[in-house]
């Protein structure tokens, strides 16, 4: 069966500009992008389309600290598709103080070769 063309709609986020894209794709081939004012548009709609990553952000609890939870966040982007198994596993997590900003609390989270990192320092209490 032959995919069909079909025109996504996407905000770039590589820079502050924020340009509103329109995309034709057919599958995961981009056919055409408009509404990009530089080619870093074209690069990001590539690759909204192909592999979608977001940069993970949530909290932690925490045992012994000024705080009950941690902001966290993912050392790199992970995949779009993990997001929801990232949320589950984070949630299950509670770490003692003190705590170090860049600190490693989850390995390679849910398989997908990044961290989840401390995003601020706290002290035991
Ligand atoms: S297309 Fe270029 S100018 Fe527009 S938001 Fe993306 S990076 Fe910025």
């Amino acid at each position: 069966m032959a995919l069909l063309e079909e025109t996504k709609k996407f905000l770039c986020v590589s820079c502050p500009v924020g340009c509103s894209l329109s995309v034709t794709v057919r599958g995961t081939d981009v056919l055409n992008v408009e509404g990009n004012t530089c080619p870093r548009g074209v690069t990001y709609a590539e690759n909204e389309v192909a592999n979608p990553v977001r940069t993970f952000t949530s909290t932690v609890r925490v045992n012994g600290a000024s705080l009950p939870v941690c902001p966290v966040r993912s050392k790199e982007p992970l995949p779009l598709v993990k997001v929801f198994s990232v949320t589950r596993e984070v949630a299950k997590v509670k770490v003692d103080a003190p705590l170090s900003i860049g600190q490693v609390l989850i390995e390679n989270v849910c398989g997908t070769g990044t961290d989840i990192i401390a995003s601020r320092s706290l002290g035991k209490i």
